[in-house]
């Protein structure tokens, strides 16, 4: 299965990827993942793009799209979350993979702004938790530290709300038109909005 995430920021895109990938046995595409251990990395690579993400604008579309062609090249499945981002990404992907669903998460610019303001990333497995229901400072699962992420700051998820609105949400109709979007309410709790995707995958 060849699935797309799309979502605003807080969404809960990268909690359901990471419980779709244990669910289904298949990969977990984070770009926005993979673009921040290049920065963690200090790579020259991350030291052109940590100015871009800590302000939250987009990275160029020609990197983006060169690492999920590599990534994904051979894969029978996978799920692809934070990509593509706007309409220009998604015709090049079109160009190398079939998808088989999208599925957009839906949540309001409130409720994402509350959410990305209590969240914590586990430094080292990339777990997500939130300020609100999870006291401990280090990661359940794997023991790591828990930050908060850098570009979570006003100014960045302010441009990040925009920039969905702006360049993302017109996949929607994108891929509507190909008949393979759901839409998921991602207001409910953790465990419903899973549920209900699986059985939008059926
Ligand atoms: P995310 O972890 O998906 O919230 O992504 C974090 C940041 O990485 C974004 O704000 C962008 O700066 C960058 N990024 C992630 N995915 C993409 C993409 N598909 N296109 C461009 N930039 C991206």
């Amino acid at each position: 299965m060849k699935l797309i995430l799309i979502g605003i920021q807080g969404s809960g895109k990268g909690t359901q990827a990471k419980l779709l990938s244990e669910r289904f046995k298949i990969p977990h595409l984070s770009v926005g993942e993979i673009l921040r251990e290049e920065v963690a990395r200090k790579t020259h690579l991350g030291e052109k793009i940590s100015s871009i993400i800590d302000k939250g604008e987009l990275v160029p579309d020609d990197l983006t799209v060169g690492i999920v062609e590599t990534e994904i090249q051979g894969k029978v499945g996978f799920i692809l979350d934070g990509f593509p981002r706007n309409l220009n990404q998604a015709r090049k992907l079109d160009e190398f993979v079939k998808i088989d669903h999208v599925i957009h998460i839906t949540l309001t610019d409130e409720e994402a702004r509350r959410r990305i303001g209590g969240r914590l990333e586990c430094t080292k497995c990339g777990m997500i938790y939130s300020l609100n229901f999870y006291k401990k400072d280090s990661c359940e699962k794997c023991g790591g530290a828990l930050k908060r992420r850098d570009d979570d700051n006003d100014a960045a998820v302010e441009k990040r709300i925009r920039t969905f609105h702006e360049s993302t949400k017109p996949l929607i109709e994108f891929y509507r038109q190909k008949g393979i979007l759901r839409e998921i309410d991602g207001a409910q709790p953790i465990e419903k909005v899973l549920s209900d995707i699986e059985k939008a995958l059926r």
